[in-house]
Order: C-alpha cells, then structure tokens, then sequence
C-alpha cells in the first residue's frame, strides 16, 4: 500500500508542477486512476488513499469491479475503451460517463439504454488525432456532427471531448489539435468544458494544453499485476 501511495503523491505533485508551470489551478483537473488489468482489491487501496475516479476500457471489467466495489463511495466509473453497441446498456448502468463516443450508433446505443428515470449519462467525442481509422475516435472535421447527435440525445449529458496521443508525434502538437476541437464543441455547447487527455508519459503536455480530466494508468498503479 505505501508504494500505491507514494506514486499517486507523486503523480499528483507533478500534476499540481504542471499547473503551476500552466498558470493553471490544480483544482480544475481532475485525476482520473486507469485500473485496468489490476484487481478490485487495488481499487479498494487507491479508495482508501482517497481516489474517487477510476478508469477502465473494457467493459466485463468495469462492471465486475464495480459490482464487487458498490459499497464505495463516492467511487465514479469512467469507461475510456472501445465500446461495441451491445455492450452499451451495461457500461451505462454502472458508468458514471463514457470518454470514448465514436459513432452515432454508439450515442443512439447509450442513449436507448437509459432506464426510467436515471440521471443523464456524462460522454465525451472521442477525437481521433492519428490519420489511422483503426484508432480510436472520429477525426477532427467529424467532431461537431457527433456532437449535434449527443446534444439531441435526452438521456446524455454532452462534456466534451477526449484523445490519446498518437505514437508518432510531439503530444503537444496532437493536443494542440484537440484543444482547437473543443473550442468548436464548446461554441455548441456552451457548458461542454472537459478535455480528457494526458496519460502517465504526457501529462504535463496535456495540462499545458488545457486538460481538464487526465487518465492515469501505470506511474499510479505500477506494472500490471504488481501490487504496490
Ligand atoms: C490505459 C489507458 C490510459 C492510461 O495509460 P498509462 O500510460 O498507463 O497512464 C489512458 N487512456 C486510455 C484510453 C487507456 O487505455
């Protein structure tokens, strides 16, 4: 447990540096823990250091720990995965939002699969910042569409947008891209605010950029299947 704790302060010393380096309050972003491959128990550790937002990307995943872990709380899903359209209703009834909308039958999918009266579900465009189709997200000129779709969907609530840096390029010139993506969504929706992106290499990156939701998976959790 202690060496769980000392890289989530670390982490979060060198978000709160990158921050400061921005001209950014560290209290407008929120930390998300990446906990895919690791246990439930581990989920349980980072809860008790005080981690209230986990990731996964993979949807038997998700609900099989959130099923073991639902007397946690406050403890929020966010669903970063490839998502296929029939798993849709049981990402939705444990998610709390979904980072990773790419199609319009993704939104219709999410959205049909509200039960009477459940709260709205938070989603995010995923943006696809490589030229290569089979990576996630749509591309950049695709990105309002999308977002007109979710906006029309009475049980989403639209966030923003979201994108992994490609492998192949400077993070910042990829996040520079997404930021300009969510200006446009934002002139559309006014209170989509939240920009997901930034991992454990390039956080500082996508904080200068103006993340507003980082998804951090190994420099909290360490390598998969190691406990800390
Ligand atoms: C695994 C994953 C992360 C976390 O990556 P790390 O490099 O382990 O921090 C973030 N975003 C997505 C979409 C992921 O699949």
């Amino acid at each position: 447990m202690s060496g769980l704790a000392e890289r989530l302060a670390s982490v979060d010393a060198r978000i709160a540096d990158a921050a400061r380096s921005a001209g950014r309050d560290p209290a407008g972003i929120t930390r998300i823990v990446v906990t895919k491959f690791h246990p439930a128990a581990l989920v349980r550790d980072l809860h008790a250091l005080g981690v209230t937002d986990v990731g996964e990307n993979r949807q038997q995943e998700l609900v099989a720990k959130a099923e073991e872990l639902s007397d946690l709380d406050p403890l929020r899903w966010h669903f970063i995965g490839q998502l296929q359209t029939k798993k849709a209703r049981a990402v939705r009834r444990r998610a709390s939002a979904v980072h990773s909308v790419d199609r319009e039958r993704l939104v219709d999918a999410l959205d049909t699969a509200a039960e009477p009266g459940a709260p709205a579900l938070d989603v995010l465009v995923q943006v696809n910042l490589t030229d290569d189709p089979s990576r996630g997200g749509v591309p950049a000129a695709d990105v309002e569409a999308l977002a007109e779709r979710v906006l029309a969907a009475p049980s989403l609530a639209l966030r923003g947008v979201m994108a992994v840096a490609p492998l192949d390029e400077a993070p910042a010139a990829a996040f520079a891209r997404l930021a300009a993506c969510a200006d446009r969504v934002r002139a559309l929706a006014p209170d989509a605010t939240w920009i997901s992106a930034g991992m454990s290499a390039d956080l500082a990156e996508a904080i200068a950029c103006g993340a507003t939701h980082l998804r951090i998976g190994s420099a909290i959790t360490g390598p998969r299947d190691t406990r800390g």
